[in-house]
């Protein structure tokens, strides 16, 4: 009798380079893909809007990639321990395989089902696949973690070079019937009444074959203008590989080869080290979303919130032209331009003085890359709480950051127009620069005093 593995897909939908996908097919039995959706399991944080949207997509493309070469994806929904252990029980499954997560609560369920199915009679391996290098691999000379970016980054490029990426199979052993499985439009999560999802709709397409497309143009046309333009964000210089990162369309050693078999010689790779370093940041901090990473920042003498501006700024509503224009595309397109997103976080956190974590959490919902570990670690560098953050005195302005990325205007005349419009009727400013900075630096003094 067969006793099929389990591959059990989780932020890694994709063929190439799935170490653990490799590993069940040298098993040499019949192979069943598993993802299972969990908005049960304790302190697992539900998916935002943008980004379930973004999961339904990946997940019908993958599940066509594998029916194509013979393998078979199944969707279960439920708290994970239990679904893969009944999964695994259902099949008769000899092995699960997976690619290893680094958030806290997805390793606890992770190290616990190790167990079970271990108990179960199942092999059970994890794998390498998400991150260049392991988290419990990078650390300083004293054993610790890293809290500063280029040090850190220096200390990862002196390990071995990441791994070469493995060839995508093209042929994959399913299962001789095929195992039950929920239907994916039932899991609902394409927004329905009102259908928001337009903007995504034009702006992308989910999946592994437009992931490596994008990756090859990117390396083909654009990388050569990276450093130069990477901050100017009309100028369409950056990868807009984020979201195929965050659903790991593409691995980061596919990207890593890539790059430097293309003879590029950019900075770009080192944006892929901030990700490194956002996600052992999330490892060695698993409340990275909800606690300052400096603890001396909890005596942050945040003002009571004010809904209306909270509001104002969700809209792009503000009336300061570039802030309006990144909180518009956010809302269109399910992304914004890095330069923007430090400048729109700093004009809620400083200007507005409304906790980052508001700002942490629309981006969430509203991100298709919503990552969980460089979201939180973003915000928290321009709260100045987090990991070799901007200092918080630091406050962007708004203007002046307009004039110097944006000065032709091109970016705030495609998101928000009124402001170019001769007779455009643009929202008026809902609070004054100078007063709110000063009333922001006022208010760090209590930080000051705690540290
Ligand atoms: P590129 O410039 O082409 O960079 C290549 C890759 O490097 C990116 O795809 C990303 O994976 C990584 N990278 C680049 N900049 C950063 C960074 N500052 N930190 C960590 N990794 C980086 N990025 C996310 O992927 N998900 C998020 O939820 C997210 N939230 C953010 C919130 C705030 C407030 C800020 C200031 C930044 C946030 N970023 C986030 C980081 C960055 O803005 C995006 O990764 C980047 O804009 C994506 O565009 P790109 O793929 O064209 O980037």
């Amino acid at each position: 009798m067969p006793s099929p593995s389990i591959v059990w897909f989780r932020d890694d939908l994709r063929l190439a380079d799935h170490p653990a996908l490799r590993a069940a097919i040298d098993r040499d039995e019949p192979i069943v893909g598993l993802y299972v959706l969990d908005e049960e399991s304790r302190d697992i944080r539900p998916l935002g809007g943008a980004a379930r949207w973004w999961l339904h997509h990946s997940l019908a493309s993958l599940e066509e990639r594998l029916r194509e070469r013979g393998g078979r994806l199944i969707l279960r929904r439920g708290p994970a321990d239990r679904i893969v252990r009944e999964t695994a029980a259902d099949l008769g499954a000899g092995a699960v395989f997976w690619n290893r997560r680094y958030g806290g609560p997805e390793r606890d369920i992770d190290a616990g089902l190790k167990q079970s199915l271990r108990d179960d009679g199942i092999e059970v391996r994890s794998f390498a696949g998400s991150l260049l290098f392991e988290p419990w691999t990078i650390t300083t000379g004293a054993g610790t973690h890293f809290s500063v970016y280029s040090p850190f980054w220096r200390a990862c490029l002196a390990q071995p070079a990441p791994r070469s990426p493995l060839p995508e199979p093209r042929k994959i052993q399913g299962p001789s019937r095929t195992p039950a499985s929920d239907d994916l439009a039932d899991w609902d999560l394409l927004p329905t009444e009102p259908d928001w999802a337009e903007g995504l709709r034009e702006t992308w397409e989910p999946g592994e074959p437009a992931a490596r497309r994008r990756l090859r143009e990117f390396l083909r046309d654009d990388v050569d203008s990276y450093d130069r333009a990477r901050d100017r964000p009309s100028a369409g210089a950056t990868s807009l590989l984020s979201p195929r990162l965050r659903w790991g369309e593409l691995s980061p050693h596919t990207i890593w080869h890539a790059s430097i078999e293309s003879g590029d010689s950019s900075g770009f790779l080192s944006e892929l080290g901030w990700r490194e370093f956002a996600w052992h940041t999330l490892f060695h901090f698993p409340d990275l979303a909800t606690k300052n990473l400096r603890s001396e920042f909890d005596a942050f003498p945040w003002p009571r919130l004010s809904p209306a501006a909270l509001r104002a700024w969700q809209r792009g509503r503000t009336g300061f032209p570039i802030v309006d224009a990144g909180m518009r595309e956010l809302w269109r397109t399910g992304y914004m331009h890095n330069r923007v997103r430090m400048i729109t976080a700093s004009f809620l956190i400083k200007n507005l003085m409304i906790d980052w974590r508001r700002g942490e959490e629309w981006f969430w919902d509203t991100l298709v890359d919503a990552d969980a570990a460089n979201n939180p670690f973003n915000w928290q560098w321009v709260a100045g709480s987090g990991a070799d953050a901007a200092p918080y005195f630091r406050i962007f302005n708004p203007e002046l950051q307009a004039k110097k990325f944006d000065a032709e205007g091109h970016y705030v005349g495609e998101w928000a127009p009124e402001y170019r419009a001769e007779d455009g009727q643009p929202p008026q400013p809902i609070v004054d620069l100078g007063a709110t900075r000063k009333d922001a630096l006022a208010a760090y003094e209590k930080v000051k005093q705690a540290s």
